[in-house]
């Protein structure tokens, strides 16, 4: 036919239009001439199916290209029975359902129901037109449209269609429930932890995703009843009572708040994950620093931006966790020089007090870079660490310094 083309018809093989899915139709051919032109072109998208365009050419007008009207199965378009056919099977493949055939034995046209069945769940259906089915609905999605006659699988039967496409972790059973798209998951692993919820309901839908419904899954969210266990095992440790044991509704761990009261009666106000993490009363929380109890003087170089301060401080608790606490709230780094350990806290104390009456400041620390504990902070020279460890040793031998025990507060 090559021979027969005007010259206009020649120039135009080979063009290459643009299709929305980012294809790239290109002109190759003039199919007929009758009753109007009529090209072929091929797809770069389209073209390497074979299976749904193999047999069938994507023809076109010039017309009605150079108007936008894409040809190729780049945008919704009108399939051939052929094609359809082909498609009902993918779309069914794609959404676990076993294709068995059409209602009145053939495919007639966009009408003719498909006869299937849910591979997971077992439910028959003969109710889905080929038009809702090539839409991407199906029945499972249509829950509006009447399953005729469902036969559901066992549980075991389900689980032994799941396993062949998720991995599901050994010894899982699978219950059936009274809704057919509904199961039981029960889960080895988590039937062995102390919380209530062992049986875990999901859709075998979402199942035949790979959503695990269990605590195995990270993103699981612990439900109501198992809050109520939890809050009341911190608590329980703490020798508390929980106050709103009934109201721990909210789905976010961290945000969930348990009330309860102490031992002694302080009324406190946790959330869940600060119980899990040790959190404890409030108010009997030891403040600041005992005055009976043995303590330490430290000293602790801070550093960052290019400056490094001294500080001094005391602490009746172990020196790394007081200065941890201080490192939370700051952006600087640290580095513990000296400690200075004295079992009378009241000489530990007063030692603090006579080295700030020394330094009169308010700390040379920015507060900003160091929130907690800024006031007692020095310039970071010699002359200033030899006379903080030459006042931290006197704590050494401070049963020998009666001074040390005079309260000057
Ligand atoms: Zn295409
Ligand atoms: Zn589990
Ligand atoms: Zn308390």
């Amino acid at each position: 036919m090559k021979g027969e083309l005007t010259k206009t018809q020649q120039a135009f093989i080979g063009c290459v239009f643009p299709t929305p899915k980012g294809g790239a139709l290109t002109v190759i051919a003039v199919l007929y001439k009758k009753p109007k032109v009529v090209y072929e072109f091929s797809c770069s998208i389209c073209s390497l199916d074979l299976e749904l365009w193999g047999s069938t050419k994507i023809t076109s007008t010039k017309d009605n290209i150079i108007q936008g009207s894409i040809p190729c199965g780049c945008t919704t378009r009108k399939w051939n029975l052929q094609q359809k056919d082909t498609l009902v099977k993918r779309s069914c493949e794609e959404n676990n359902l076993t294709f068995l055939g059409y209602v009145g034995g053939e495919l007639v046209d966009s009408n003719t129901k498909v006869i299937f069945e849910d591979t997971f769940t077992g439910i028959y259906d003969d109710t889905v037109k080929v038009l809702y089915l090539l839409q991407g609905h199906t029945g499972r999605k249509l829950g509006g449209l009447k399953i005729k006659n469902h036969h559901t699988l066992s549980g075991s039967d389900v689980l032994t269609r799941l396993k062949d496409i998720i991995d599901i972790p050994e010894g899982v059973i699978i219950e059936r429930d009274n809704n057919p798209r509904i199961v039981k998951y029960i889960c080895p692993v988590c039937t062995q932890d102390d919380l209530p919820t062992n049986v875990f309901t999901t859709s075998i839908n979402s199942l035949s995703k790979g959503v695990i419904p269990c605590r195995c899954n990270k993103s699981y969210v612990n439900n109501y009843k198992d809050k109520q266990h939890l809050a009341e095992k911190y608590v329980n440790v703490l020798s508390g009572y929980i106050l709103n044991k009934e109201t721990l509704k909210d789905n976010d761990f961290h945000k969930t708040r348990v009330l309860w009261l102490c031992k002694y009666g302080h009324k406190n106000d946790s959330s869940l994950s600060n119980l899990r993490g040790g959190s404890s009363c409030t108010s009997c929380r030891p403040k600041g620093f005992n005055k009976n109890r043995p303590a330490y003087f430290y000293i602790v170089r801070w550093y960052g931006f290019g400056e490094s301060f001294l500080k001094y401080g005391i602490t009746t608790r172990k020196v790394i966790t007081r200065v941890k606490e201080q490192s939370s709230l700051s952006c600087l780094d640290y580095e513990i020089l000296y400690e200075y350990y004295n079992p009378c806290g009241i000489l530990v104390s007063n030692l603090e007090k006579e080295i700030k009456r020394l330094y009169k400041s308010q700390g040379v620390c920015p507060k900003r870079w160091l929130p907690s504990g800024y006031t007692e902070t020095v310039e970071d020279t010699h002359k200033n660490l030899d006379l903080l460890k030459s006042k931290g040793s006197l704590l050494l031998d401070a049963t020998q310094d009666p001074t040390l025990f005079k309260d000057v507060s």
